[in-house]
């Protein structure tokens, strides 16, 4: 006979959310250590995890904890890279990961999506309907749409389609006293408020996604250089001329010898970067117009061998090294940090040589790429847990953050400010912006409750 599993007795807030939401509640340690990272940072046991499944569990389960003063984490794949979704205090995690509703209209071009689907599912349910939905972050098979909304995710594709708040046109949402609005991006653009909040303001629990039709043609272009200068160059000349690539994309000469150890795939390991380019679009000549354009300006910018891929096989190989990039890296050190920072497209040569000085003083291993015709730079330390120090990592970070707002820059373009460059935005943020976010946060969550201790540095008035 099989044993009954023993049902602990649970009492106070405990109780009050089991009655809320049944057997969706996880309150054994086991489970709950389960919910104490993200993919840089690691942080408390949280209290209990609600794996939500409707609107219904979120707002209720909100609410208990407004009655409580228990912070909540939304929390959705958890591949973020800033600890968003890491507890810094005694909190109660929800989990999006069971709500996979997707409703796909296919003569509106929009889909109806649950937070918990993962971007890389609702593209595979696309594709049948010729369709897709442009944000396309790198970590498309574990991030989901909700993630993907509270950090306003990009990727390579974001260069000429735009980011995820450029796709969002409806948002269902919770606030931490549990009530439920629905609202478009007509008018005032609340919604537009909370994508790329974080977590921090309300609990996104639906989106309205607007959809494109998939390109019928896509062109690839490579060109290597000898001198971050003239790759610099070769990311002007391609906007002064008025192209428009689908993606562009840079490698620095460490992410080249890194992927060069681990795949050996022929890359010149003396280069100092490599471009990769897609155009696309429907109409072939003017696709490979622009690819000749494209090739044309990586030569007059001094590339020393540019090619165009003569078919979807040699482009999948002129793709291959950028996409193994991380697997590459993971062979160096185990922990990564990766920065996030974008500067004007002009300042990157120079912004690349300040970073690599960082890194060669640094005891480090450093390797940059990122998404160049964005100006979106992602600097990578690599470091042992084991062996290393944090707070020389943390340095690190903080010094190439610095190098991105002498030239202009930001601290984010995709990866969010969460909890690891919270302590940046003092320096990086006019004093009346922080006091206006903090307005903006109080007005939602007066108690400070939903994911408490993320993007917002404290500040004195406060
Ligand atoms: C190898 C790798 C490559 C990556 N490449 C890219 C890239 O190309 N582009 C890019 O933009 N990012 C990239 N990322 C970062 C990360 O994948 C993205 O930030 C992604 O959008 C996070 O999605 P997630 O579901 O994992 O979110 P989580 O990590 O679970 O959460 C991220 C944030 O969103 C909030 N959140 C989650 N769900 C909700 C919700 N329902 N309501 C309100 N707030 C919510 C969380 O509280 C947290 O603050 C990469 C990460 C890795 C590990």
């Amino acid at each position: 006979m099989k044993a009954k599993t023993k049902v602990r007795e649970l009492t106070g807030y405990l109780k009050e959310l089991q009655d809320a939401v049944g057997d969706k509640l996880r309150v054994e340690l086991p489970d709950r250590l389960l919910f104490r990272y993200d993919a840089l940072l690691q942080g408390e046991v949280p209290l209990a995890v609600v794996m939500a499944e409707t609107t219904e569990d979120v707002a209720r389960t909100l609410k208990i904890c407004d009655h409580h003063d228990l912070p909540v984490i939304p929390r959705g794949g958890a591949s973020g890279l800033s600890g968003g979704v890491v507890p810094v205090k005694p909190s109660v995690v929800i989990s999006t990961t069971r709500m996979k509703g997707l409703k796909i209209d296919r003569e509106g071009m929009t889909a109806t999506v649950q937070p918990g689907v993962i971007n890389q599912e609702l593209q595979d349910a696309l594709k049948p309907f010729g369709l897709y939905y442009p944000p396309d972050p790198q970590s498309g098979r574990q991030a989901t749409i909700g993630g993907n909304i509270g950090e306003n995710a990009g990727g390579p594709m974001c260069l000429k389609k735009g980011v995820t708040g450029d796709y969002v046109l409806e948002l269902e949402f919770v606030t931490m006293q549990g009530d439920v609005y629905r609202m478009d991006r007509s008018g005032v653009d609340l919604p537009g408020l909370l994508i790329g909040s974080e977590g921090t303001l309300a609990f996104v629990t639906e989106a309205k996604l607007r959809l494109a039709v998939l390109p019928r043609y896509t062109q690839t272009a490579r060109a290597i250089f000898n001198t971050l200068e003239d790759a610099g160059k070769a990311v002007a000349l391609i906007t002064a001329r008025g192209l428009t690539p689908a993606k562009l994309e840079l490698m620095d000469r460490a992410s080249i010898n890194a992927v060069e150890d681990a795949f050996s795939l022929g890359l010149p390991r003396e280069a100092e970067a490599v471009l990769v380019c897609d155009t696309d679009g429907n109409d072939l000549q003017e696709v490979l117009a622009e690819i000749q354009a494209v090739k044309q300006a990586f030569d007059d910018a001094g590339a020393t061998s540019s090619q165009i891929a003569q078919n979807e096989k040699e482009a999948e190989a002129l793709w291959k090294a950028r996409k193994s990039i991380s697997p590459s890296l993971g062979r160096i050190r185990p922990q990564r940090m990766n920065e996030d920072i974008v500067v004007p497209r002009s300042k990157l040569p120079v912004v690349m040589r300040e970073i690599r000085a960082l890194g060669d003083a640094s005891p480090f291993p450093l390797a940059i790429f990122g998404h160049a015709g964005d100006g979106n730079l992602h600097p990578n330390i690599m470091y042992s847990k084991q062996t290393d120090s944090w707070d020389e990592v943390d340095h690190l970070a903080h010094e190439i953050a610095r190098v991105a707002i002498k030239y202009g820059g930001v601290l984010s373009g995709e990866h969010g400010i969460g909890l690891a460059k919270k302590p940046f935005m003092l320096e990086a943020t006019p004093r009346p912006t922080l006091e206006a976010y903090w307005a903006v946060k109080k007005t939602l969550d007066p108690k400070n409750l939903m994911n408490p201790g993320k993007v917002l540095p404290e500040l004195a008035s406060n």
